[in-house]
């Protein structure tokens, strides 16, 4: 770090009173640790590269942020000074509950799995019917170095939800985190869909966000202590794409769902916000995948030149779902190479 300060972010969120903060780097390998308080004594740590390691001791409030920071002894107490691990600085979900639906493949699969590797224990969502996503999910959570469960719910049916979000507070203590993910589309120029097709499109990617989301929100109200709801929307929330009505229609009304509930769940600490991917290399994209003149041509509209990975939306889940997020509400975040910026020059 050359000398420089490195911030990492903290947040004082529920609060441990009366504990000391006592807090010593023991081992040259890790970084050495220094405390300041800011003006609304919120605790920051400061990594300076070998500066020596200082002890604060101050009978403040402790934030329960830093429980994460703190390996293996967990919150400093008065008996002494804990130990701080850089690697555990690096688990930004440690600890988290958190509900991933449409989590059997693709970018759904890709935030499941990352939120484990920082910590998190995973509720995995799959649909009924598919003995594949069943065992797609299963094979994921005995692969997390965390807590999971394979659930399966069909998001857009209310019974499944509420069965589905009651077995993960059973199983797991809780629920911090809800990502949306579940989602489908079906190609029909708008005079041909039916009602079926839409209502199937709606059901899934609107009412399935709404339903879940809902009932992961009512639990974090009961529990207390705030929480994160992200939906995956789509660049559609906001831009065309003819013969995808109804998926539009569903994408761009998570959009304006999420603005609401920004403002309606704030007084809870919940706070909400939407992923919109570009052309991301997933499942749902397999038809243009498979062929060469479509990718071409889908590729010509993308800044970045090639489609993206479940892995580089599943990084932005986790900033969002991590403290380091605990101001960012309302927001979409298009993770795009650019698409949603195109212009056509001519
Ligand atoms: P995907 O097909 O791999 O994932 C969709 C998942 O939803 C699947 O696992 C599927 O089994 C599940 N699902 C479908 N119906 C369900 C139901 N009724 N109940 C529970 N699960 C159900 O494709 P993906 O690209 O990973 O899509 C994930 C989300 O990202 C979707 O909401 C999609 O609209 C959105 N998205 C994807 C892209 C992209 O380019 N891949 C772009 C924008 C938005």
């Amino acid at each position: 770090m050359n000398g420089q300060p490195s911030r990492r972010c903290l947040r004082a969120r529920r609060q441990v009173s009366g504990a000391s903060a006592q807090l010593l780097a023991r081992d040259s390998s890790v970084p050495k640790v220094t405390l300041v308080l800011d003006d609304n004594d919120l605790f920051y740590p400061i990594l300076l590269s070998g500066a020596p390691p200082l002890c604060v001791r101050r009978r403040l409030p402790f934030p329960r942020a830093w429980d994460s920071l703190i390996s293996p002894s967990g919150p400093p107490t008065r008996a002494g000074p804990p130990y701080f691990s850089w690697k555990a600085a690096s688990m930004r979900l440690k600890d988290k509950v958190a509900l991933v639906t449409g989590a059997s493949s693709g970018i759904g699969a890709a935030v499941a799995a990352r939120f484990a590797a920082e910590g998190a224990h995973v509720a995995v969502n799959y649909r009924p019917g598919s003995p594949k996503d069943r065992d797609a999910a299963e094979a994921a959570v005995a692969s997390f170095g965390t807590r999971g469960i394979a659930v399966e719910a069909d998001v857009s049916s209310r019974e499944m939800v509420e069965a589905m979000v009651a077995r993960v507070v059973a199983e797991l203590g809780r629920i911090d985190v809800a990502v949306n993910n579940a989602g489908i589309e079906i190609k029909r120029g708008f005079l041909e869909t039916t009602d079926e097709e839409w209502n199937r499109v709606l059901g899934v990617n609107l009412y399935g966000s709404f339903a879940v989301s809902q009932a992961a929100a009512r639990e974090m109200v009961k529990q207390g202590g705030g929480g994160r709801l992200i939906y995956m929307s789509s660049v559609h929330e906001d831009i065309p794409f003819p013969g995808y009505t109804s998926y539009c229609a569903s994408k761009g009304a998570i959009r304006m769902m999420m603005r609401n509930l920004c403002i309606e769940l704030a007084p809870h600490g919940i706070t909400v916000n939407n992923i919109a991917p570009g052309a991301i290399a997933t499942p749902i994209n397999q038809s243009v995948l498979d062929d060469p003149v479509a990718f071409k041509n889908a590729v010509t509209e993308i800044p970045l030149g090639r489609f993206g990975k479940p892995e580089e939306v599943a990084s932005v889940a986790v900033f969002l779902a991590s403290d380091e997020a605990a101001y960012v509400t309302g927001s979409t975040y298009y993770v795009d190479g650019g698409l949603t910026q195109q212009v056509t020059l001519y």
